[in-house]
Protein backbone atom coordinates (compact mmCIF):
# COMPACT_ATOMS: atom_id res chain seq x y z
CA UNK A 1 0.00 0.00 0.00
CA UNK A 2 1.23 3.56 -0.48
CA UNK A 3 0.65 6.22 1.50
CA UNK A 4 0.73 9.62 -0.23
CA UNK A 5 0.92 12.66 2.68
CA UNK A 6 0.18 15.60 1.66
CA UNK A 7 1.11 19.46 3.52
CA UNK A 8 -0.18 17.80 6.59
CA UNK A 9 -1.25 20.47 9.25
CA UNK A 10 -2.29 19.89 13.04
CA UNK A 11 -2.60 22.19 15.70
CA UNK A 12 -3.16 22.03 19.75
CA UNK A 13 -4.46 25.53 20.98
CA UNK A 14 -2.19 27.93 19.27
CA UNK A 15 0.66 25.30 18.93
CA UNK A 16 1.07 23.49 15.83
CA UNK A 17 2.33 20.06 16.46
CA UNK A 18 1.90 19.21 12.63
CA UNK A 19 3.14 22.31 10.64
CA UNK A 20 3.06 21.32 6.63
CA UNK A 21 4.17 17.39 6.88
CA UNK A 22 4.80 15.71 3.23
CA UNK A 23 5.91 12.64 2.61
CA UNK A 24 5.30 9.45 0.35
CA UNK A 25 5.22 5.89 2.08
CA UNK A 26 6.55 3.21 -0.96
CA UNK A 27 4.55 0.48 -0.93
CA UNK A 28 5.54 -2.43 0.98
CA UNK A 29 8.73 -0.17 3.20
CA UNK A 30 9.44 -0.44 6.46
CA UNK A 31 10.01 3.08 7.65
CA UNK A 32 10.53 5.12 10.86
CA UNK A 33 9.08 8.02 12.11
CA UNK A 34 12.42 9.59 14.25
CA UNK A 35 12.36 12.75 16.34
CA UNK A 36 13.11 14.20 19.91
CA UNK A 37 9.57 13.82 22.03
CA UNK A 38 7.48 16.09 21.19
CA UNK A 39 8.27 16.72 17.63
CA UNK A 40 4.98 15.25 16.23
CA UNK A 41 5.74 12.02 15.40
CA UNK A 42 2.81 10.51 16.98
CA UNK A 43 0.08 13.13 15.72
CA UNK A 44 1.81 12.68 12.00
CA UNK A 45 1.01 8.21 13.29
CA UNK A 46 -2.46 8.90 14.44
CA UNK A 47 -3.24 11.09 11.05
CA UNK A 48 -2.24 7.72 8.95
CA UNK A 49 -4.13 5.85 10.94
CA UNK A 50 -7.63 8.02 11.09
CA UNK A 51 -7.07 8.17 14.86
CA UNK A 52 -7.19 12.28 14.49
CA UNK A 53 -8.50 14.45 11.65
CA UNK A 54 -6.06 16.60 10.42
CA UNK A 55 -6.72 20.87 10.36
CA UNK A 56 -5.54 20.93 6.69
CA UNK A 57 -3.72 18.34 4.16
CA UNK A 58 -4.82 15.57 2.60
CA UNK A 59 -3.81 11.62 3.01
CA UNK A 60 -3.72 9.19 0.02
CA UNK A 61 -3.87 5.22 0.32
CA UNK A 62 -3.37 3.59 -2.66
CA UNK A 63 -4.40 6.67 -5.25
CA UNK A 64 -7.48 7.66 -3.29
CA UNK A 65 -8.25 10.02 -0.58
CA UNK A 66 -8.64 8.19 2.73
CA UNK A 67 -8.65 12.01 4.86
CA UNK A 68 -11.88 11.35 5.79
CA UNK A 69 -11.64 7.51 6.63
CA UNK A 70 -12.13 5.89 9.71
CA UNK A 71 -8.93 3.62 11.09
CA UNK A 72 -11.53 0.55 10.47
CA UNK A 73 -12.65 1.85 7.15
CA UNK A 74 -8.87 2.49 6.03
CA UNK A 75 -8.26 -1.19 7.40
CA UNK A 76 -4.76 -0.32 9.54
CA UNK A 77 -3.36 -2.70 12.03
CA UNK A 78 -2.06 0.03 15.03
CA UNK A 79 0.23 -1.09 17.78
CA UNK A 80 0.15 1.29 20.92
CA UNK A 81 2.80 1.72 22.95
CA UNK A 82 1.12 0.51 25.99
CA UNK A 83 -0.22 -2.71 24.53
CA UNK A 84 -3.60 -1.60 25.11
CA UNK A 85 -5.09 -5.11 25.54
CA UNK A 86 -8.18 -5.83 27.05
CA UNK A 87 -7.65 -7.19 30.39
CA UNK A 88 -10.57 -8.83 30.90
CA UNK A 89 -10.17 -10.88 27.87
CA UNK A 90 -8.39 -14.09 27.02
CA UNK A 91 -5.15 -13.71 24.59
CA UNK A 92 -7.54 -15.76 22.12
CA UNK A 93 -10.20 -13.57 22.33
CA UNK A 94 -7.41 -10.10 22.65
CA UNK A 95 -6.50 -11.24 18.75
CA UNK A 96 -9.93 -12.58 17.75
CA UNK A 97 -11.62 -9.19 18.81
CA UNK A 98 -10.98 -6.99 15.41
CA UNK A 99 -12.58 -9.76 13.40
CA UNK A 100 -15.82 -10.28 15.76
CA UNK A 101 -16.90 -6.82 15.56
CA UNK A 102 -17.01 -6.64 11.88
CA UNK A 103 -20.32 -6.26 10.55
CA UNK A 104 -21.97 -9.52 10.02
CA UNK A 105 -21.47 -10.06 6.28
CA UNK A 106 -18.16 -9.06 6.69
CA UNK A 107 -17.10 -11.27 10.28
CA UNK A 108 -15.58 -14.84 9.18
CA UNK A 109 -16.90 -17.84 11.17
CA UNK A 110 -15.86 -18.45 14.17
CA UNK A 111 -13.65 -22.21 12.87
CA UNK A 112 -12.11 -19.42 10.28
CA UNK A 113 -11.57 -16.97 13.37
CA UNK A 114 -9.98 -19.64 15.36
CA UNK A 115 -7.56 -20.81 12.22
CA UNK A 116 -6.46 -17.24 11.93
CA UNK A 117 -5.32 -16.86 15.43
CA UNK A 118 -3.46 -20.34 15.66
CA UNK A 119 -1.30 -19.43 13.12
CA UNK A 120 -0.86 -15.28 14.39
CA UNK A 121 -0.05 -17.19 17.49
CA UNK A 122 2.53 -19.14 15.65
CA UNK A 123 3.74 -16.06 14.08
CA UNK A 124 4.50 -14.34 17.19
CA UNK A 125 5.44 -17.42 19.04
CA UNK A 126 2.71 -17.81 21.56
CA UNK A 127 1.48 -21.12 20.89
CA UNK A 128 0.02 -22.60 24.07
CA UNK A 129 -1.07 -19.18 26.01
CA UNK A 130 -3.99 -18.68 23.96
CA UNK A 131 -6.06 -19.07 27.55
CA UNK A 132 -3.58 -16.76 29.29
CA UNK A 133 -4.81 -13.46 30.55
CA UNK A 134 -2.75 -10.43 29.48
CA UNK A 135 -1.74 -9.96 33.38
CA UNK A 136 -0.32 -13.43 33.26
CA UNK A 137 2.18 -12.32 30.75
CA UNK A 138 5.62 -10.79 30.56
CA UNK A 139 5.38 -7.06 28.64
CA UNK A 140 7.00 -8.64 25.79
CA UNK A 141 4.73 -11.23 25.18
CA UNK A 142 2.05 -8.69 25.71
CA UNK A 143 3.04 -6.80 22.70
CA UNK A 144 3.16 -9.84 20.91
CA UNK A 145 -0.15 -10.10 21.53
CA UNK A 146 -0.94 -6.61 20.45
CA UNK A 147 0.86 -7.38 17.46
CA UNK A 148 -1.10 -10.68 16.56
CA UNK A 149 -4.30 -8.77 17.66
CA UNK A 150 -3.26 -5.81 14.75
CA UNK A 151 -2.34 -8.26 11.98
CA UNK A 152 -5.42 -10.29 12.68
CA UNK A 153 -7.56 -7.82 10.60
CA UNK A 154 -5.21 -8.45 7.69
CA UNK A 155 -4.54 -4.89 7.39
CA UNK A 156 -3.43 -2.72 4.21
CA UNK A 157 -0.76 -1.04 6.65
CA UNK A 158 0.59 -1.66 10.10
CA UNK A 159 0.94 1.06 12.33
CA UNK A 160 3.16 1.28 15.44
CA UNK A 161 3.40 3.95 17.85
CA UNK A 162 7.04 3.44 19.92
CA UNK A 163 6.16 -0.58 20.15
CA UNK A 164 9.24 -0.52 22.45
CA UNK A 165 9.19 2.32 24.55
CA UNK A 166 8.04 0.55 27.41
CA UNK A 167 10.45 -2.79 27.42
CA UNK A 168 13.78 -3.67 28.89
CA UNK A 169 16.67 -3.32 27.07
CA UNK A 170 16.85 -7.13 26.09
CA UNK A 171 13.09 -7.75 25.24
CA UNK A 172 13.46 -4.68 22.87
CA UNK A 173 16.46 -6.32 20.83
CA UNK A 174 14.29 -9.67 20.50
CA UNK A 175 10.94 -7.55 19.77
CA UNK A 176 13.23 -5.54 17.06
CA UNK A 177 14.27 -8.96 15.22
CA UNK A 178 10.38 -9.57 15.52
CA UNK A 179 9.43 -6.89 13.91
CA UNK A 180 11.73 -7.16 11.31
CA UNK A 181 10.92 -10.88 10.48
CA UNK A 182 7.10 -10.34 10.01
CA UNK A 183 7.50 -7.33 7.81
CA UNK A 184 9.37 -9.56 5.76
CA UNK A 185 6.75 -12.18 6.06
CA UNK A 186 4.27 -10.18 5.47
CA UNK A 187 5.88 -7.94 3.32
CA UNK A 188 3.29 -4.82 4.67
CA UNK A 189 3.68 -1.27 4.22
CA UNK A 190 4.98 -0.47 8.16
CA UNK A 191 5.39 2.34 9.93
CA UNK A 192 7.03 2.50 13.39
CA UNK A 193 7.41 5.73 15.92
CA UNK A 194 10.72 5.63 17.90
CA UNK A 195 12.97 8.49 19.84
CA UNK A 196 15.82 5.60 19.49
CA UNK A 197 17.86 6.70 16.86
CA UNK A 198 19.45 3.12 16.91
CA UNK A 199 16.39 1.52 16.57
CA UNK A 200 15.48 3.76 13.82
CA UNK A 201 18.83 2.98 12.13
CA UNK A 202 18.71 -0.29 12.38
CA UNK A 203 15.40 -1.70 11.48
CA UNK A 204 14.03 0.69 9.10
CA UNK A 205 14.40 1.03 4.87
CA UNK A 206 14.18 4.41 5.25
CA UNK A 207 14.20 6.79 8.52
CA UNK A 208 12.00 10.30 8.35
CA UNK A 209 13.48 12.79 10.80
CA UNK A 210 11.35 15.00 12.44
CA UNK A 211 11.45 18.39 14.62
CA UNK A 212 9.13 20.58 15.42
CA UNK A 213 6.35 19.37 13.06
CA UNK A 214 8.13 19.25 10.38
CA UNK A 215 10.36 16.58 8.32
CA UNK A 216 14.14 17.44 8.30
CA UNK A 217 15.39 14.79 6.59
CA UNK A 218 13.89 11.61 4.44
CA UNK A 219 16.75 8.75 3.42
CA UNK A 220 18.20 4.96 3.71
CA UNK A 221 20.55 4.91 6.96
CA UNK A 222 23.14 4.92 5.09
CA UNK A 223 22.03 7.57 4.01
CA UNK A 224 21.50 9.29 6.86
CA UNK A 225 24.78 7.82 8.33
CA UNK A 226 26.97 9.90 5.62
CA UNK A 227 25.68 12.78 5.22
CA UNK A 228 27.33 15.29 7.21
CA UNK A 229 24.86 17.77 7.13
CA UNK A 230 22.38 15.97 9.50
CA UNK A 231 22.26 18.00 12.48
CA UNK A 232 19.41 16.24 14.00
CA UNK A 233 21.50 13.00 14.22
CA UNK A 234 24.50 14.84 15.92
CA UNK A 235 22.31 16.56 18.02
CA UNK A 236 21.54 13.01 19.06
CA UNK A 237 25.19 11.14 19.31
P1 LIG B 1 6.02 13.01 19.60
O1 LIG B 1 5.26 11.78 19.22
O2 LIG B 1 7.07 13.39 18.61
O3 LIG B 1 6.56 12.96 20.99
P2 LIG B 1 3.43 14.26 19.58
O4 LIG B 1 2.96 14.15 18.19
O5 LIG B 1 2.89 13.30 20.58
O6 LIG B 1 5.02 14.25 19.57
O7 LIG B 1 3.11 15.70 20.14
C1 LIG B 1 3.52 16.89 19.50
C2 LIG B 1 3.08 18.05 20.36
O8 LIG B 1 1.67 18.16 20.33
C3 LIG B 1 3.48 17.88 21.82
O9 LIG B 1 4.02 19.08 22.28
C4 LIG B 1 2.19 17.54 22.53
O10 LIG B 1 2.16 18.12 23.82
C5 LIG B 1 1.13 18.16 21.64
N1 LIG B 1 -0.09 17.32 21.65
C6 LIG B 1 -0.19 16.10 21.11
N2 LIG B 1 -1.45 15.60 21.28
C7 LIG B 1 -2.14 16.54 21.95
C8 LIG B 1 -3.48 16.65 22.44
N3 LIG B 1 -4.37 15.67 22.24
N4 LIG B 1 -3.82 17.78 23.09
C9 LIG B 1 -2.95 18.79 23.28
N5 LIG B 1 -1.67 18.77 22.85
C10 LIG B 1 -1.25 17.66 22.19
Amino acid sequence: MRIDVEDLRKSFGSFAALNGVSLTVRPGELLALLGPSGSGKTTLLRAIAGLSSPDEGRIHFHGVDATNLSLRERRVGFVFQQYALFRHMTVFDNIAFGLRVRPRAERPREREIARRVRRLLELVQLQGLDKRFPSQLSGGQRQRVALARALAIEPTVLLLDEPFGALDAKVRKDLRRWLRQIHHETGLTTIFVTHDQEEALELADRVVIMSRGQIDQIGTPSEIYDDPATPFVCEFL
